[in-house]
């Protein structure tokens, strides 16, 4: 694509997009929770499965349209009941659990913003976004309570009622003491099963997420119901969803990948999705896969690349037939990633790019198009992206192919988000003219395939040349001993940085000085001497946000002995 589109043929796709939401009865607007959930409840599918889940002790529970719809129907009410208002900020800290569900979507059926945590976030990290946020409501479980957000309730004055998962025996057990603490089964118990969505604005906030984490503080991005068109049209598109499919999202909700395609994206769609209360556990997936005839399948590389460390013995004891569509999002899916996927699954993975920002999928490898390994493929419909540069309050394009420059994208798509929560001057400072700058630095082919180069903060300076981590990373990854790798820039007095590389080892093979050696001459061999790490270090893991996103900030600050700055994502070593 050699010019752009103008703003009318942006928001001419999205208007065909807009017009396959349902909308409120009566033109009374656009809310998510009814496209999601009440729509097809009310259609001639209620009663197909909406969601299967599975507890950490292997029950499953399914749950149709139409429950669903009753189920969130009563959380509303419950909430109204409480005085709880539109606009209110109910916060979610549970496991990936039916009430989990539940409320988020009857949260947003009260017109309530709602931001789900990860629930093995410590209290810290839990105060510091609810303080953020104005937490009005949380629900959680009796123990998650005790240990993380009792000795907290001081500091949190916005918090007036603390909604408690589990039988009326464990609340109690609790609410000595505390106030506003209760029992959401009696809550629910007592609620109606029927309620209707009030007038929705499609610019009325309705999700509040935080950012990963893995280039500093993580930033609270606020979504509004119009997100939905977005959620909707991209799960048809990136991830193929076909009304009646079997879907699983890997993500946690604490991640907006959770939210917008672990809830949002496959309900609209009219799609059954298997939910898994357990962690990454390499056998239980692949029979996962193959019991629940799961027919699209999105994760992330670290899963990817933790599957591709258990060997090719587990997924050939699988039929994998009904598998039709693999897609992944989170970090650069290097090609062996791609390659093994072909070899082993028997379908190539689909890389596609997006963040907490854009809310929905803007660049993806699509169903039916070539994929090229280790490239993120092209913008959906509706998405204009550029390569480019900043100067000063205006951006300048690079039209020529193969150049690197900071990722662009044209302001307006419907999941936008809509400011960083108390950061309007950093929300503003991500815009210039039209553009939004996402902080990541691309390369775009002469056929309009997008490859990412590295975060704009992660890439590397070295005696006068721009190295990109992912390259260096991919390549690494090719030596049949490496199952992780990150690069991180060390400064050097000659040639301003050199490139160091962390690696991990698939199982079977030790760290050695002579191993060591070996993957320094391979990278060598395969990158030139500028590109190549000039040090390699062998670790068991490397630090990873909850998210799966390899800290690379953290292993700098640990080799440079600076400060290691905010670790409230940082998954601990299990
Ligand atoms: P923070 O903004 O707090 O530093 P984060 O950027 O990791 O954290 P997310 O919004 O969860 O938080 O992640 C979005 C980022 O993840 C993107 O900006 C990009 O750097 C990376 N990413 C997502 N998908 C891909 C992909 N397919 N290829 C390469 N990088 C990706
Ligand atoms: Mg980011």
């Amino acid at each position: 694509m050699d010019r752009t589109s103008t703003r009318d043929e942006l928001q001419a796709a999205w208007a065909g997009a807009r017009a396959e939401m349902d909308g409120l009865p009566e033109d009374r607007g656009l809310n998510i929770a009814h496209e999601a959930v009440d729509r097809h409840a009310a259609g001639a599918h209620g009663d197909r499965i909406a969601f299967r889940f599975f507890s950490k002790d292997g029950r499953r529970r399914e749950m149709s349209f139409r429950q669903l719809a009753e189920e969130t129907s009563r959380f509303a009410n419950a909430l109204r009941a409480l005085g709880v208002e539109p606009g209110d900020p109910v916060f979610l800290l549970v496991g990936r659990i039916p009430e989990l569900y539940v409320a988020a979507l009857g949260a947003l059926k009260a017109r309530c913003v709602i931001c789900p945590l990860f629930s093995a976030f410590g209290p810290e990290p839990i105060r510091a976004r609810m303080d953020l946020g104005a937490a009005r409501v949380l629900v959680t479980t009796p123990a998650l309570y005790r240990r993380k957000v009792k000795g907290l309730r001081e500091e949190l004055p916005a918090l007036e009622h603390v909604l408690l998962v589990g039988p009326e025996e464990e609340a109690e057990g609790v609410r000595a003491g505390a106030n506003g603490v209760r029992s959401l089964a009696t809550l629910m118990a007592e609620a109606d099963s029927s309620f209707e969505i009030p007038d929705t604005d499609a610019e009325d906030p309705a999700l509040l997420h935080f950012t990963s984490g893995t280039t500093g503080a993580p930033k609270g991005a606020l979504h509004v119901h119009e997100a939905v068109v977005a959620h909707h049209v991209t799960g048809r598109i990136a991830l193929d969803l076909r009304p009646g499919d079997v879907f699983w999202c890997t993500a946690d909700p604490g991640w907006v990948t959770g939210t917008s395609y672990g809830i949002i994206s496959p309900l609209t769609n009219g799609v059954t999705s298997v939910v898994d209360e357990r962690e990454f556990d390499a056998e239980r997936w692949y029979r996962t896969l193959e019991e629940e005839e799961v027919n699209v399948w999105y994760t992330a590389p670290t899963a990817v690349r933790m599957l591709m460390k258990s060997g090719r013995e587990l997924p050939a004891q699988v039929d994998l037939n009904p598998l039709r569509f693999i897609a992944s999002v989170g970090e650069p899916l290097n090609p062996e990633a791609v390659i093994w996927g072909r070899e082993a699954l028997g379908l190539p993975i689909h890389d596609n790019w997006w963040q907490t920002e854009t809310g929905s999928i803007m660049i993806a490898n699509v169903a039916g198009r070539e994929i090229r390994p280790g490239s993120m493929g092209h913008p959906l419909p509706g998405v204009e992206a550029a390569v480019g540069r900043r100067e000063n309050d205006r951006v300048e394009l690079i039209r020529e192919p193969d150049v690197e420059g900071e990722l662009l994208l044209r302001k307006g798509w419907p999941s936008m988000f809509r400011t960083y929560l108390n950061q309007e001057g950093r929300y503003r400072g991500c815009f210039a003219g039209d553009w939004y700058l996402t902080g990541d630095l691309v390369r775009r082919d002469a056929d309009g395939y997008f490859w990412f180069v590295g975060r704009a903060d992660d890439v590397i300076k070295s005696a006068g040349h721009l190295i990109g981590p992912f390259e260096v990373e991919s390549a690494l990854m090719e030596h049949p001993a490496v199952a992780e790798a990150a690069v991180i820039g060390k400064p050097d007095a000659v040639v301003g940085e050199i490139v160091k590389a962390f690696i991990a080892l698939h199982p079977g093979h030790e760290a050695s000085e002579d191993l060591r050696l070996e993957i320094l001459g391979h990278a060598r061999k395969r990158l030139g001497s500028v590109a190549a790490p000039k040090e390699i270090s062998i670790l068991d893991d490397l630090p990873k946000t909850k998210s799966g996103k390899t800290l690379r900030r953290l292993l700098k600050a640990r080799e440079l002995g600076t400060d290691e700055g905010d670790l409230s994502t940082l998954e601990a070593p299990t």
